[in-house]
């Protein structure tokens, strides 16, 4: 919105303070390959959209936090999907065979390779993939990135609860907060 609309003053509400919940607090994957390990058919037509679909996100993420300098700790790190129980070694090629079918790139590295690469000697096998970005998750949704953006008002405030106004508490967010 703030891309679009520049010169408009925008409130988030939110019953959570901003970067509280999920999407605050997750484990900070940027996927671009469909993850599923589920063993099911593979359909690589609608593995190829999704993984359009996470490139074209990856790449507005990417453009955003290079414009406005956002600190979100960016890693181009790939994504090592590993196993270490003998029965999900199967569940492992299945992953292989299904990005195979789609095209995507992949290497299969095992053993002494991967303990190398992984600094444990855990797993026995993995499937690396290239394309996977590592982010802080609370980062592009930060206090620094949403005033870059130009999002000016912050505000929360339980839901279905009476809401009355108070200060920011953040001093770079000259908005009100609403609470109880
Ligand atoms: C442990 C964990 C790890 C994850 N790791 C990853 C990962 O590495 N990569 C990845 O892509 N995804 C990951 N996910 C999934 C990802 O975090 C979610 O898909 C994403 O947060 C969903 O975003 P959302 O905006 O749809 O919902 P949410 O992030 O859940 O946001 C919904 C917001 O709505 C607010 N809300 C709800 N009801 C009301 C109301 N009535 N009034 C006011 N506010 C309300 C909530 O407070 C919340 O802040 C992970 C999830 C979990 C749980």
């Amino acid at each position: 919105m703030a891309e679009i609309r520049p010169q408009a003053r925008i409130a988030l509400i939110d019953a959570l303070e901003i970067g509280q919940g999920t999407s605050g607090r997750n484990a900070g994957f940027l996927i671009d390959v469909p993850h599923n390990v589920d063993g099911g058919q593979p359909d690589a037509e609608y593995e190829r959209q999704l993984f359009a679909l996470n490139n074209l996100a990856i790449g507005q993420l990417r453009s955003l936090k290079e414009r406005y300098r956002i600190d979100c700790g960016w890693h181009d790190a790939g994504k090592y999907m590993s196993a270490h129980e003998e029965g999900n070694l199967a569940r492992l090629e299945c992953f292989a065979d299904a990005l195979k079918a789609a095209g995507f790139e992949y290497e299969v590295v095992e053993g002494q390779a991967l303990s190398r690469r992984l600094g444990t000697s855990y797993y026995k096998a993995a499937v690396y993939t290239p394309g996977n970005v590592l982010v802080k998750p609370g980062g592009p949704g930060s206090r620094s990135g949403r005033c870059a953006t130009g999002i000016r008002h912050a505000v929360h405030g339980e839901p279905g609860s009476g809401l009355r106004l108070r200060a920011s508490p953040y001093p770079e967010v000259p908005g009100r907060h609403l609470a109880r």
